[in-house]
């Protein structure tokens, strides 16, 4: 039923809830659920604050409102004091400075919510959520905790802050709870101790107590993991009952040649066990679906390799994908170097080959003369055809989306094996959801010998030092990394911050050679640039992210990044894992701009604390959440509204649970009992777009 239904939503405001929250209906209105609770007895005192980046919620009287433009400036500032029995504290607003002073007077009590920051060492904060105490609003003083919902300039100019979403969902759950269908049958919720939904949408939105929210919070959180990890088991059983593989059934010639003659080192443990699953998976007439999680460096390369020389001798074909040009090129090199000694054909296939050498490539492949081929998108072409393909392996498989992993499994009659790599350690619980389809296999191990990178964090003050540092490693003969953020929206100004920096670095080295690469570079020019750094033509190399996957130069000592805050930590972690690849001591030098935060400077000093790939990807995740940590577009992940991946693991493990006991049961969802879940579970998967998670 249409919002515009209820009582004190005109057409206006339904026209307004439509364009910033996407609700056009109540019960899209009913699962719209506030952003935070504050309870009046819990309320922080003024004194007590003692940190910066907390957050807090205060009770006090607002006074000594002023509006004034800093140095002339055309936007407005809104300044104001909170008071309470123990202190004052200064609240300052850039945006919406008329709305709070045509709602709040001199003297008013009110409640506020917000981050602590520091500021000229005092604290204030900006832009806090703020509502009013007075008599005459009898609902606020009837609530023990209120919630506040999410809002915007727009919102509140129609009266839909956080008290007027409480007026209208209030409305709403008095009159239309009825339009809340329950969607899990009576043993999940008995089973899992689960609110009955109706219920639960009530208490999320006006709880009587912390334990009722929390109860509200386990059902909807429960229910939004357990129809994503429905498709998930449901992926799985497809793949197990429905997608016949052929057995790898021996080992044979060319494996035990390479592993006995040609092997360039001693396996790590790790590895072996990697290469036993592999070999445990690989033998059986089910497809496999592995994934090989290992931090950068922990050798999953020639995991790949032996793999495919498993497919070789049971004559089979190999593909490998990979995210770059520059990645494939590199694998294409080391595997051809690795296996042309034991007469196998390794050949690459990229966008930007030569239309010859290409058409050798497709006849080839298609004609079984390729035993292995290696290769970007390309390979997902359908001009690409292949005489027997038995193994599939995708590196940095985060790059490329759950979707993409099924599109090579569509070029034969029966499906090839898979194996998945990446070196984005991604925390068990997000591990569990994205890849609940996969075995996941752990390179917990880095090869012997390996000098773990030193990263020290440094800020913009310390430029000499840093060039010391620089010039130290160039006087060794080792090369250098100057990286810098290039992300979206301010572009064009990080591009003049590489070039820049580009410039610097050729002043300051006069006798060295310095390289620049960025994403804005033709692909030819880009792959001149790295070829000339990764074969010692240059010394510096000037670099935005485009280096962050996979390049391989040995000789590489020291890093430095610019602006080091505005890197995700799992980013930062990849990109450090560029240098420190030989048998030097290598470094890793984060440089903070002198404004960084409290926050940001725990986040960079944890880098420095840890080279451990997976509990920083734990840390990310917790800051960042999972549509950031990934990269929502990419990740596959529908959004969670309630869920935080980092913290629900346990309502993680048993809304998986339920879902592939569900699925293992019933797999078609065909009895009777189970109808209705049915329906949900079709309407999901179209409100989220994942109809190819089905195919
Ligand atoms: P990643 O897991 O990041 O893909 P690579 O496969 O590129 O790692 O391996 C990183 C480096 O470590 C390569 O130079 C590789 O030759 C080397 N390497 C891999 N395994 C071992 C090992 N068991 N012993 C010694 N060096 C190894
Ligand atoms: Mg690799």
């Amino acid at each position: 039923m249409l919002v515009s239904y209820l009582k004190g939503v005109g057409p206006k405001k339904a026209e307004i809830l439509k364009a910033e929250c996407n609700i056009t209906t109540i019960e899209e209105l009913l699962h719209f659920f506030p952003r935070k609770y504050v309870d009046y007895s819990q309320a922080t005192r003024i004194a007590d604050i003692k940190r910066e980046g907390a957050t807090v919620s205060l009770v006090g009287k607002i006074t000594q409102f002023e509006l004034y433009s800093p140095n002339g400036a055309k936007r407005q500032r809104l300044s104001a004091l909170l008071k309470d029995a123990t202190g004052v504290i200064e609240l300052t607003w850039f945006q919406n400075c008329h709305w709070v002073l045509e709602k709040f007077k001199d003297g008013d009590e009110v409640v506020i919510l917000g981050k602590t920051q520091l500021f000229n060492n005092r604290y204030q904060i900006t832009h806090p959520e703020i509502e009013k105490v007075s008599d005459e609003d009898s609902e606020l003083s009837q609530l023990k905790i209120i919630p506040f919902y999410a809002s915007s300039a727009k919102l509140k100019k129609w009266n839909l802050d956080s008290r007027g979403f409480r007026k209208i969902i209030r409305e709403a759950l008095k009159n239309y709870l009825s339009l809340i269908e329950e969607n899990l049958t009576p043993a999940i919720c008995q089973k899992y101790q689960l609110i009955p939904k109706k219920e639960a949408i009530g208490a999320i939105h006006f709880p009587s107590s912390f334990v009722q929210l929390q109860a509200a919070q386990k059902r909807l959180k429960f229910e939004e993991l357990f129809f994503f990890e429905c498709l998930m088991a449901k992926r799985k059983w497809v793949v197990q009952s429905q997608h016949q593989s052929r057995p790898f059934a021996k080992i044979g010639h060319y494996f035990n040649t390479f592993y006995y003659h040609h092997l360039p080192f001693e396996l790590t443990n790790a590895q072996k066990r990697v290469i036993r699953e592999i070999r445990h998976d690989v033998a059986k007439t089910t497809q496999m679906n592995r994934l090989v999680q290992g931090d950068v460096g922990s050798g999953k390369t020639i995991v790949a390799v032996m793999a495919m020389l498993m497919a070789v001798d049971n004559g089979f074909q190999a593909a490998l994908l990979a995210p770059t040009e520059i990645l494939a090129e590199q694998h294409w090199k080391n595997v051809h170097r690795l296996l042309s000694p034991l007469g196998l054909q390794v050949d690459m296939l990229t966008g930007g080959m030569r239309k010859s050498l290409k058409k050798r490539v497709l006849e080839d492949t298609e004609q079984g003369k390729t035993h292995i081929l290696i290769g970007t998108h390309a390979l997902l072409e359908d001009t690409v055809r292949f005489h027997n393909l038995g193994l599939t392996i995708i590196d940095e498989q985060h790059k490329f989306g759950v979707l993409q992993r099924s599109k090579l499994w569509k070029k034969n009659d029966f499906f090839p094996h898979n194996l998945s790599m990446t070196a984005t350690p991604i925390p068990r619980s997000l591990a569990l959801t994205l890849y609940g389809d996969l075995d996941v296999s752990r390179m917990d191990e880095l090869p012997p010998g390996r000098k773990p990178v030193k990263t020290i964090v440094k800020t913009e003050a310390h430029r000499l030092e840093i060039n010391g540092m620089i010039q130290r490693e160039l006087e060794k003969g080792h090369q250098v990394y100057v990286v810098y953020p290039l992300v979206e929206e301010s572009e064009k100004l990080d591009l003049i911050a590489v070039e820049q920096g580009y410039a610097l670095m050729q002043r300051q080295f006069p006798n060295y050679r310095v390289g620049i690469v960025h994403g804005k570079m033709k692909p030819e020019a880009k792959e001149f640039e790295m070829h000339r750094f990764a074969t010692g033509q240059t010394h510096i190399l000037v670099a935005t992210t485009v280096i962050e996957v996979g390049v391989d130069v040995p000789n590489a000592t020291l890093m430095v990044i610019e602006h080091a805050e505005r890197f995700g930590l799992s980013q930062l972690h990849q990109l450090r894992g560029r240098v420190g690849r030989g048998g030097e001591q290598a470094y890793a030098i984060l440089v903070a701009s002198e404004k960084v935060g409290y926050e940001g400077k725990q986040r960079l000093l944890a880098m420095a604390s840890t080279n451990d790939g997976f509990k920083i990807a734990e840390y990310d995740l917790k800051l960042r959440g999972p549509g950031d940590f990934l990269g929502t577009r990419q990740s596959g992940l529908p959004e969670f509204k309630l869920t935080n991946l980092a913290t629900d693991g346990s309502i993680l493990l048993l809304a998986q649970q339920a879902a592939f006991e569900l699925i293992k049961n019933d797999p078609q969802l065909a009895l009777p009992e189970h109808q209705m879940l049915k329906k949900f579970l079709m309407n999901y998967v179209n409100q989220h777009h994942l109809e190819d998670l089905l195919a």
